[in-house]
């Protein structure tokens, strides 16, 4: 599609549906090169103006401040905010009505999120929320001379049924994108050949792994990419080695959910970016990352944990954007690997591989899952290789100290929905 041609589509779609977008875009162009204090000025502003908007309108933070003795009138600092307790999903399901603000007229939209850890959450989306969220990753996205309405790859979901594949394609379309329906070595080729055509790929980074591979493997074109974004998911070091095999690009991450908004976004130096002018990112003892997004409105998440364990940096980025840093984010929902007499982090099987790949030059792709205590299967996607799994055990050995079993399979292929999300999973409660 020609250039112009889908920048006008994109503009009558934003008007439509997220009329705010290209306002709330400038806004966040204007404060992208504000030094660190400036910044948490603006931090403070929207803060200050959510906080209050939230204990009038939401009757379930107005409880929850007065119950914490926290007055967001008197709101001048994110200490302030730490007499209030966290929030969970749980709490945003079981307490999902009065969580929402009451006399709040903006359009809203109905989001939901599944997720792998059970159930699901629904809530409204006000437009400037879904606006301001959409212009954040377009800010982002600027990074890297690519505009949301460029000609892009697209690789999410399988299984489309060819009835719905006539719909998908037409609105695939009217975004200026395309996506792979089938994983065959010939429909790779023909996608990657459209792809030297466009100026982005974007999808889940474990099937941006896999396409990129195939293309590897087979010789298949390798078109020259400004983006690969890869989403939802763990980004393992092997992934970045395929891709810029494939497309020239590492594969940039984007950190985020449904609820949360987009908070961070990773520059072209490899750091990821805390939006800090829409939301506050905070730690709490056990390392969690929680988020309070100042653009929810019409479902205030303040001090939402996220169930990540995360890493915050405040040191300068090489880019010369002063927003604070997110790094090793990992773990997702507490996840707990059971030994016999111990527990461990999730996290460590992310060190381990992360160790091999340092010391070792072995990159892998691997998931673990247990299904019962002391024992765990690493499933490896890689042929066997003895010398390799002597390697993975020593080191698996370091941390779990013998307390686990593992059992190490290479599976010829992990199946799509095995490795969707998570490097690790398991059955066990914890
Ligand atoms: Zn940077």
């Amino acid at each position: 599609m020609n250039k112009n041609l889908a920048r006008l589509i994109f503009e009558q779609g934003a008007k439509r549906r997220n009329p705010s977008l290209f306002r709330q875009y400038d806004e966040l162009k204007q404060s992208e090169w504000l030094g660190k204090e400036a910044l948490h000025e603006v931090q403070l502003k929207n803060a200050a103006q959510f906080l209050r908007f939230a204990g009038k309108h939401s009757p379930y933070y107005r409880r929850l401040f007065a119950e914490s003795s926290f007055d967001p009138k008197t709101f001048s600092d994110f200490d302030d905010l730490k007499v209030v307790p966290e929030t969970s999903k749980g709490v945003l399901i079981s307490e999902n009505k009065a969580v929402h603000a009451q006399d709040f007229d903006e359009l809203t939209r109905i989001a939901e999120t599944s997720g792998t850890s059970g159930a699901a959450l629904e809530f409204r989306r006000n437009e400037r929320w879904d606006s301001l969220n959409r212009a954040s990753v377009m800010r982002a996205y600027d990074w890297y001379g690519v505009k949301p309405w460029d000609r892009n790859g697209y690789l999410w979901g399988y299984n489309i049924s060819s009835r719905q594949a006539v719909k998908v394609k037409l609105l695939d379309a009217l975004q200026n994108r395309f996506r792979l329906f089938n994983y065959s070595v010939e429909e790779i080729g023909r996608f990657s050949h459209k792809l030297a055509n466009a100026s982005f790929l974007n999808g889940y980074s474990s099937m941006v792994y896999e396409i990129a591979k195939v293309i590897n493997e087979n010789n298949l074109e390798r078109p020259a990419l400004k983006m690969v974004k890869g989403t939802s998911e763990m980004i393992l070091d092997i992934y970045h080695r395929e891709s810029l095999q494939a497309f020239g690009r590492k594969v940039t991450s984007e950190y985020g959910a449904a609820e949360s908004g987009l908070i961070a976004f990773e520059c072209p130096q490899g750091n990821m970016h805390i939006n800090v002018e829409n939301l506050f990112l905070e730690t709490n003892d056990q390392g969690e990352a929680l988020v309070t997004n100042f653009a929810s409105y019409s479902f205030p998440i303040i001090r939402y944990n996220l169930g990540d364990a995360v890493t915050l940096d405040n040191s300068l980025c090489e880019c010369g954007r002063a927003h604070p840093l997110v790094k090793d984010i990992s773990g997702r929902k507490g996840a707990k690997v059971i030994g016999t007499t111990g527990t461990y982090p999730a996290l460590t099987f992310y060190y381990v591989f992360k160790n091999l790949a340092l010391q070792n030059n072995l990159l892998m792709s691997y998931k673990a899952v247990q299904s019962e205590p002391g024992k765990v299967t690493l499933l490896i996607e890689d042929p066997a290789n003895k010398k390799h799994e002597a390697a993975v055990q020593g080191e698996l050995l370091r941390y779990f100290d013998g307390d686990i079993h593992f059992e190490i399979q290479y599976p010829d292929k992990f199946d799509a929905t095995r490795k969707k999300r998570q490097y690790f999973e398991s059955t066990l409660k914890s």
